[in-house]
């Protein structure tokens, strides 16, 4: 049986399958943008596909921290169109 990748929202700190996530990535050139095919180099971070995490990772600045480094409106923005 294969195993299934499980990652941590970011959010709400549940764990789920990497698939039923939304992956956000930071590359080497400090680009930060959600990584629609889970294989963009950099460090990763995920976040529930809804809403209600993505509207509570922008509030607790979460992935400021995650990332130290700035998230720009247009970021989470981008993230929305995902969902
Ligand atoms: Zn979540």
């Amino acid at each position: 049986m294969k195993k299934i990748p499980i990652r941590m929202c970011l959010a709400c700190r549940k764990h789920f399958p990497k698939k039923d996530l939304i992956r956000i990535v930071k590359n080497k050139e400090n680009q930060i943008f959600a990584d629609k095919t889970f294989k963009a180099e950099g460090r990763g971070a995920y976040v529930c596909n809804n809403n209600v995490c993505l509207a509570n990772l922008k509030k607790t600045h979460k992935l400021n921290k995650y990332f130290k480094c700035e998230i720009s409106a247009e970021l989470y923005e981008n993230l929305k169109g995902e969902i």
